[in-house]
């Protein structure tokens, strides 16, 4: 088996793939108040394109993808990417981050594909507060899609949630309660200064520090070492059935674990989330690149991996693109 390690000897195992840009929700923490310009059709890597370069990334030691967008359950065929994706020797985990919205209808065909896990974003628990939040969401469908996932066997299901000062900030204990006697792993992620550039503020961030204050008054935490735990760090109440994850993008950096790439809907490596550098890989691929032409880039974006961010101390961040473009 192959193993790639960049400078700073990090293992690069895991790939989050941005299948679109395009989203059935505009989360007001997500997407900037005047709407995105979306990619021009023929911009967006084909499912082709995709596997070839999972394949490859595969060769070099990437072991784990996650597929992400924009939403990535709004794309067509999706079943068909994940099978061929689970086909391909090294590939070991294959999971998914959603708004839930078109999950009941998906979840039984993507884990008949090869689909182990989801992670659904959901900020509130109040379905007219869920409305505001993502412009149009109805929370109903969210439940009816993560009981259909749990159906389907993608199980642990995590729920994402973003604390926003006077947005939702009043829900974060409810939310620290639904492990109590239910299965997921609830994860707070620190709101990010990136996409939304006229919502963020110091004020409404919250920290992990503040977030975990608040749930740790409920009742003691207890420290979950989890195997596999990526960039959350999880607790869990006394005798709880699920955990509770911080996930802290702009306080603790957790850059040094950090074993990711990340490959947006328009073909473009980011080796960091939050550094601007991006190699494009669709005009090798589109020119007829050889596979060890395109596995040059690969190792490029590897080798120009910073070592950390500091996003908590530079004053102009709002040049990131959203979310929805960059793959969250
Ligand atoms: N549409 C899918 C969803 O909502 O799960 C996948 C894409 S979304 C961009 C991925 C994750 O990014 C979501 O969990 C969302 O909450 C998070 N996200 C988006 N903008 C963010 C921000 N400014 N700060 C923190 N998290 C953010
Ligand atoms: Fe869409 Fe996800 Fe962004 Fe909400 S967070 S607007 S669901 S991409």
């Amino acid at each position: 088996m192959s193993m790639i390690k960049d400078n700073y000897e990090r293992v690069i195992d895991y790939m989050r793939i941005s299948i679109t840009d395009r989203c059935n929700l505009r989360c007001v923490y997500c997407m900037p108040s005047g709407g995105v310009k979306p990619l021009d059709p023929e911009n967006i890597l084909s499912y082709e394109e995709i596997i070839r370069i999972v394949r490859i990334s595969a060769k070099l030691g990437v072991k784990k993808i996650r597929l992400t967008g924009g939403e990535p359950l709004i794309r067509k065929d999706l079943s068909y990417l994940i099978s061929s994706i689970n086909n391909i020797s090294g590939i070991e985990d294959i999971s998914l981050t959603t708004n839930g919205l078109l999950l009941k209808e998906y979840a039984r065909s993507l884990a008949a594909a090869g689909l182990r896990r989801i992670n659904v974003s959901l900020d509130s628990l109040h379905a007219d507060r869920y409305k505001e939040i993502t412009k149009g969401g109805n929370i109903n469908d969210v439940w009816d899609g993560i009981y259909e996932a749990e159906k389907a066997g993608l199980i642990p299901v995590k729920i994402n949630m973003v604390p926003i000062r006077g947005i939702n900030d009043d829900e974060i204990e409810a939310f620290a309660r639904l492990t109590i006697n239910t299965p997921y792993h609830v994860r707070f992620i620190e709101f990010m200064p990136i996409g939304a550039r006229d919502m963020w503020s110091r004020e409404k961030y919250i920290s992990t520090d503040e977030i975990k204050e608040k749930v740790s008054a409920i009742a003691p935490l207890t420290s979950v070492k989890a195997r596999k735990s990526g960039p959350a760090r999880y607790f869990r109440f006394e005798g709880a059935a699920g955990v509770i994850g911080f996930i802290s993008p702009v306080t603790h950096h957790f850059c040094d674990t950090c074993n990711r790439l990340r490959l947006t809907a328009d073909g473009k490596l980011r080796p960091c989330l939050f550094s601007e550098t991006e190699i494009d890989l669709k005009p090798a691929l589109r020119s007829g690149a050889t596979d060890e032409e395109v596995e040059r880039l690969l190792r490029l974006s590897i080798d120009v991996k910073p070592e950390g961010h500091n996003i908590n101390h530079e004053k102009s961040f709002s040049h990131l693109r959203p979310m929805s473009k960059i793959g969250g």
